[in-house]
């Protein structure tokens, strides 16, 4: 990446005297035209990250620089940051049109110049024929688009859209969903996504940062971060359902992990060191057999349909572990099966740090 559009330096905000760490010290580089998600849950400190990128709150400590210049000290109305957020901020009793010009108008832009933003950013949103309807008129799918719209005509360098589908019901939330994924190609904005929704932020964003207690654990392509989780939490967060995790222990020179009276030969390949640890295996990488010469065995507990896949839950020994399946092998609940698995789709995750161990051979893909 040359030149960061948005760029946080082990950025930092405290509360009460350091009796809350909201933020905790995270670093996060965006390119420009890029769409990054803060994915966690309620309370990691996602939101208090976009106060401090809009100039609502000011960093304890670190930096943020928007084209390679740092904007902390710079007032919240200078920064060239837009915010939008669930309760949409639309003045109600304004025309859609009054509404897209405000942010201009404050501004006091030439009025030429206010009708013409206003135009493009009412085409650009598919709303020229609403452009006379008052604001308390609109559905909500609507008034968010006006939220948007309000935005985009002070063509901020950076978008911070903070839960913005949340307040949706399901259909319109999958429309804004596909109008949001338009604009991104349309317009090449940078936009910083907040969400505690993964299905949201898989299908928006290019990357997705993983927060946790204040911290980014992991910032990921979208399309791989399933797949190669680096931290237990972001494998126990990601998916559905997630990961399966099994702390443990790796004893006999790395040939065995136990997990209360599971017991699992290792290839020998994996070279793990012994010692206490987490196995983690995604769902969609086991398969039901016929109990005797699989690796694990157990009985089906519970069966649940999902359309054209299935969620079976299968006890084994201490354990319970859960398989995605085709619906149609999907077994009946309460037989025996046989667990297979690739062993390169086991994971494992260093029981002090929680970070991913290198279990790779060199040259040998995981
Ligand atoms: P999220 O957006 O991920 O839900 P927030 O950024 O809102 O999380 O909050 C992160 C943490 O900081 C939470 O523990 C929250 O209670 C705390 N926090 C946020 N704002 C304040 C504040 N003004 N004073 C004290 N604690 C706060």
């Amino acid at each position: 990446m040359s030149v960061p559009k948005l760029e946080l330096v082990c950025l930092a905000k405290e509360y009460g005297d350091g009796a809350v760490v909201a933020v905790d010290g995270i670093d996060l580089r965006v390119a420009a035209g890029e769409t990054v998600a803060l994915l966690g849950p309620s309370g990691c400190g996602k939101s208090t990250t976009l106060n401090m990128i809009v100039g609502l709150e000011t960093p304890t400590s670190g930096d943020i620089h928007i084209d390679g210049r740092s904007i902390v000290g710079v007032p919240a109305g200078k920064r060239n940051v837009g915010l939008v957020f669930q309760d949409y901020a639309v003045f109600t009793s304004m025309t859609v049109r009054q509404n897209l010009a405000f942010g201009l108008a404050v501004r006091k832009r030439p009025k030429d110049e206010i009708a013409r933003a206003v135009a493009e950013a009412a085409e650009l949103l598919g709303m020229s024929d609403r452009l006379d309807a008052r604001a308390r008129e609109l559905g909500g799918s609507e008034l968010q688009r006006v939220a948007i719209g309000r935005t985009l005509v002070t063509r901020p360098a950076v978008l911070l859209l903070d839960e913005p589908l949340s307040n949706l019901e399901a259909a319109a939330r999958l429309a804004m969903r596909r109008e949001l994924r338009r604009l991104q190609k349309e317009i090449g904005l940078t936009i910083i996504y907040v969400t505690h929704d993964q299905v949201e932020a898989l299908s928006l964003a290019d990357r997705i940062a993983v927060m946790h207690a204040g911290k980014i654990l992991q910032v990921e392509a979208a399309s791989r971060i399933c797949e190669r989780p680096d931290h237990e939490y972001v494998a126990g967060f990601l998916g559905s359902p997630p990961m399966n995790l099994l702390p443990g222990e790796i004893s006999d020179n790395g040939r065995t992990f136990r997990s209360g009276s599971l017991s699992l030969t290792l290839p020998a390949a994996l070279a793990l060191q012994k010692g206490s640890c987490t196995l983690g295996i995604r769902p969609e990488s086991l398969t039901l057999t016929a109990p005797g010469d699989a690796p694990l065995s157990g009985r089906t507990v519970l069966v649940e349909p999902r359309g054209p896949d299935a969620v079976v839950t299968v006890a084994v020994a201490s354990v319970t572990l859960t398989v995605v399946l085709p619906a149609a092998e999907r077994p009946i609940p309460g037989q025996q099966a046989g667990l297979r698995f690739d062993p390169d789709a086991l994971v494992f995750f260093d029981g002090d740090s929680k970070r991913r161990m290198d279990n790779v051979l060199p040259g040998r893909p995981l």
